[in-house]
């Protein structure tokens, strides 16, 4: 039932954006220096003969991956002990010099691009889109809690009160900080965590996920190389044991946590069960993310949208879009132009520039998206299934599902899963986002207004985006993170983010 013209709020050529116009459907590296492609704080990135240096200059990087050695228990809790010690100098640090010292790491991050990119594709797997977009967003992290952090941090608010007495509130940092972070962007979550700990006044234990400690270690090393004294700041490289052994130490202050509901929860079933002070929990987690595209929606743009969101990185962003609801009157269309564009993603060697999808991150992440394909060959009907070379790369797939319940659990890869709808059955459709308990992102596209207001209004999803793809979340424009299996809330990249890291005092004195 393709709704009437008076229906159509908008006109179609009020949606397509200029660079949707201007670029072939699938976004290429070489758009990353379109003009249009802008930083968070409006800095274009470099001409195409830009883009011939850094490949050469990424190319030329040829240090080794020799194996990081774990840390032990006892070596965690020594940095534990340590960062203690180091916390009262920090601390006292005035803003403006923690500030300047992110700044500085912004600045050498920068410098040093070459060297970063080819880390992110050698031990992260990334593309070169990937690992530029990464870098990109780890300097706009130092950059934009820099500047936050003078706001808040940089001195005291005075509060109202009777004659003769004056009120003061200030921020300070809590304590030591444990910073827990994902693989899957080894560069900018880990600095976005660790930086914004910093930034609020902790010292902070940091560990990276074991598959990706050898960026976390330059990160460290740059950071401290940038002004951040060692004692404020411990990296501490091993498995999912050693984040235990961290966060059961009856010291630390808080712990900022990035990757799996599971874990999240058991780590909150530890904090809660020490004895001693109640320690704050910063849990940014996955999800079943949906997009919903309607009848009125411009094809085209779906269809670039729908394969940006659920394939590029190989679909292992947390915000990638996992269910796509597509009304039923257009759904074939709509299935075989998604299907169509993801035909023309290139898979493979991440160094080679023309590579859309690189491999997953290991093989249990490709045994696991295996076993998920094979399932979802008998339960479901196969629309796509792209090429894959051979080792630990899994082809782009859709999926057709007959009711959004078949999907009960976050699948990080390039699984696309669609189901249809009739438009009287909107409201089953936002129920079914409900009921799988995540709320992290939401894609919608549509030209009628009061559908998409509807539709915000009714779901509780911390990243929407209304006639756009759903990832990228730009710091300090788009603050991510999400709520209910997703998350406890807070948004990184947004002016509340650092408040999280500190506690307040209030100061009355009678004068
Ligand atoms: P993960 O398995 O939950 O691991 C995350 C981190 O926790 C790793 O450093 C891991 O160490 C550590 N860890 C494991 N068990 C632990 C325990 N019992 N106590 C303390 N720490 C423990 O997640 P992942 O596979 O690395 O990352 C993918 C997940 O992250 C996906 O669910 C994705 O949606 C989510 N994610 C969310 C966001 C967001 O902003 N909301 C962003 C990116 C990713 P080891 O790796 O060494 O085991």
């Amino acid at each position: 039932r393709v709704p009437v013209p008076a229906l159509l709020q908008r006109p179609a050529d009020a949606i397509v954006r200029p660079q949707a116009a201007a670029h072939p459907r699938i976004p290429l590296p070489c758009d990353l220096f379109a003009p249009e492609r802008r930083n968070s704080r409006g800095v274009e990135f470099g001409a195409r003969t830009a883009l011939d240096q850094l490949l050469t200059d990424v190319k030329a990087e040829t240090g080794d991956l020799k194996p990081i050695a774990d840390a032990t228990p006892d070596q965690a809790h020594a940095a534990v002990a340590a960062a203690r010690a180091g916390f009262a100098g920090w601390s006292r640090t005035p803003a403006g010099i923690r500030a300047a010292a992110l700044e500085q790491a912004a600045h050498l991050l920068e410098s040093r691009s070459a060297h970063f990119i080819a880390l992110l594709q050698r031990e992260g797997g990334k593309t070169l889109d990937d690992a530029l977009s990464e870098l990109r967003e780890a300097a706009d992290f130092c950059r934009y809690y820099a500047a936050q952090g003078r706001k808040l941090f940089g001195s005291e608010t005075a509060m109202p009160g009777p004659t003769g007495e004056s009120n003061a509130l200030t921020m300070r940092g809590r304590g030591v900080f444990v910073a827990i972070s994902p693989w899957n962007f080894p560069l900018a979550i880990f600095l976005g965590q660790v930086t914004a700990a910093l930034m609020a006044g902790n010292s902070v234990v940091a560990k990276p996920a074991e598959q990706t400690p050898r960026i976390a270690r330059e990160a460290v090393a740059l950071l401290h190389e940038a002004g951040i004294p060692k004692s404020a700041l411990y990296l501490v490289t091993g498995d999912g044991r050693i984040g235990a052994a961290l966060t059961a130490h009856p010291d630390i202050a808080g712990v900022v946590f990035t990757g799996s509901t599971e874990v999240a929860r058991s780590i909150n079933r530890a904090l809660a069960a020490k004895d001693g002070p109640i320690v704050p929990l910063i849990a940014e987690t996955g999800g079943i993310n949906a997009m919903i595209a309607d009848a009125t929606a411009l094809p085209e743009q779906v269809a670039d949208d729908v394969v940006t969101s659920a394939f590029r990185s190989a679909g292992q962003r947390c915000s990638a879009l996992r269910l796509l609801f597509v009304q039923e009157d257009v759904a074939d269309r709509m299935i075989e132009m998604v299907a169509g564009a993801a035909r023309e993603l290139k898979i493979g060697d991440p160094s080679d520039v023309a590579t859309h999808v690189g491999p997953v991150i290991d093989v249990e992440a490709k045994q696991r998206l295996d076993a998920h394909i094979a399932r979802m060959k008998t339960e479901a009907r196969l629309h796509f299934a792209g090429p894959a070379p051979e080792g630990c790369f899994v082809a782009p797939h859709i999926f057709e599902l007959t009711e959004a319940g078949q999907l009960t659990e976050e699948v990080f890869g390039p699984i696309l899963h669609v189901v249809r709808y009739r438009p009287e059955n909107l409201e089953r459709v936002l129920r079914a986002i409900e009921r799988t308990g995540y709320g992290l992102t939401l894609g919608v596209h549509s030209r009628i207004d009061d559908s998409i207001e509807a539709i915000i209004d009714r779901v509780q999803v911390g990243n929407i985006y209304v006639n756009r793809n759903m990832i990228g979340a730009v710091v300090g424009v788009q603050p991510f993170g999400g709520n209910g299996l997703s998350g406890t809330g807070p948004k990184a990249g947004g002016p509340h983010y650092l408040a999280r890291f500190a506690t307040e005092q209030t100061v009355t004195i009678n004068t």
